[in-house]
């Protein structure tokens, strides 16, 4: 076991998905001591975390090894989670409510039995009611809108269950708790392919794939609304909100509206290839959704406030990069595979 004795000791649950990956490395640029828990490594990049325990977070045992010890900070990201062709069909409903409702049950029970003072659960902008978020241009998503409740989607009701449970937990057993609303957060290393993606991502994947001259499909009209935050400005907000006094949820988002047809054109545009859009039919989730942000300033005395086109930038650049194959800035490991699928290739030839 690591020397832990001088640091600041954090755990970050859920270390091996997109926004964990990102926490574990700031939290180590701020001299922490890190442990990280997951069911899988990160996708792109060695882990920056002291230590890594893989396993399964819906498992008591594992959940509790994991909890071995009063960190100063505990961060709760895991959840079986994933963009509208994941959440929206329905089909892994069951699924999406067992296994995170599960996670949050174990996680804060071994809390409690290891005297955690400060836990940070990562909520979500889909716990906000439908009929709220009807009209692309007036969404409504104050933190106090959240009831009466009528999120559109099983995801975002095991987070409102998740939500009542961390605050039960801090009403009753003295844990300090904090609540984040996530509203689409996005950069490099997040999922760019595979159905669990989320819309920047996926559009960038696509006019990055797409030969010049051709187009593009968008789910939808491209007239429903979201914002999307960029993960630097999330992981900031995180740890603002975190180390506060606010007792409440919290909105981290941006609040930079966008159509998503004007944001595919906005990543046509930064391409600088000559593409169309074609929209088809397909899951969209709410009409509008967008992060209103009046609370956070007065709560934690900051919002984010960087422009969209500035994360959007780096981001197509970064999935371009994995789109085309070319990057070279991987492990080792990495970087090994395509030389052992030209052995394996080559074998088969
Ligand atoms: P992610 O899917 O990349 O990360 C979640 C991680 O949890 C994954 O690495 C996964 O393997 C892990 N996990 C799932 N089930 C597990 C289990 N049983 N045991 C151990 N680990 C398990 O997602 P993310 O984008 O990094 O999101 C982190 C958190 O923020 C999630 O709770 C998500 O619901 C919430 N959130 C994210 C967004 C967003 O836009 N990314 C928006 C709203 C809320």
């Amino acid at each position: 076991m690591a020397n832990t004795d001088m640091k600041r000791t954090a755990l970050v649950l859920g270390a091996g998905g997109f926004i964990g990956g990102h926490l574990v490395r700031r939290l180590k640029a701020d001299g922490f001591w890190v442990r990280g828990a997951d069911l899988k490594d990160n996708e792109f990049s060695e882990s920056a975390a002291d230590e890594f325990l893989h396993g399964d977070l819906r498992d008591p045992h594992f959940t509790k090894f994991c909890l071995d010890r009063p960190f100063d900070e505990v961060y709760q990201l895991a959840a079986d989670m994933g963009g509208a062709g994941y959440i929206f069909t329905g089909e892994h409903d069951a699924d999406i409510m067992h296994n995170s409702a599960t996670i949050n049950l174990n996680i804060l029970a071994e809390a409690q039995r290891a005297r955690v003072k400060r836990i940070f659960y990562s909520s979500s902008a889909c716990i906000y009611p439908a009929y709220n978020q009807t009209d692309p241009d007036n969404p409504n998503c104050a933190e106090a809108s959240a009831y009466p409740a009528a999120p559109d989607s099983e995801y975002g009701w095991e987070k409102l269950f998740s939500e009542r449970l961390y605050k039960a937990y801090g009403r009753n057993y003295g844990m300090t708790c904090r609540i984040a609303r996530y509203h689409n957060i996005f950069g490099p290393e997040g999922t760019w392919r595979g159905g669990k993606e989320k819309a920047p991502a996926a559009i960038c994947r696509k006019v990055a794939e797409a030969r010049p001259g051709g187009f593009i499909e968008i789910w939808g009209d491209g007239a429903q609304t979201r914002s999307f935050l960029y993960i630097d400005e999330c992981i900031e907000g995180t740890l603002r909100l975190a180390r506060s006094n606010y007792e409440e949820p919290v909105n981290i988002g941006s609040s930079e509206m966008i159509s998503i047809g004007a944001l595919a054109r906005l990543v046509i545009a930064i391409s600088g290839k000559d593409l169309g859009i074609k929209f088809v039919p397909g899951p969209q989730g709410v009409r509008g959704r967008n992060s209103d942000n009046t609370l956070v300033r007065s709560a934690l005395g900051w919002a984010p406030s960087r422009p969209l086109e500035e994360g959007l930038r780096k981001t197509y650049a970064w999935i371009e990069a994995e789109v085309e194959g070319r990057r070279t800035d991987l492990p080792e490991r990495v970087n090994a595979v395509p030389g052992r699928l030209a052995a394996v290739a080559g074998q088969l030839a």
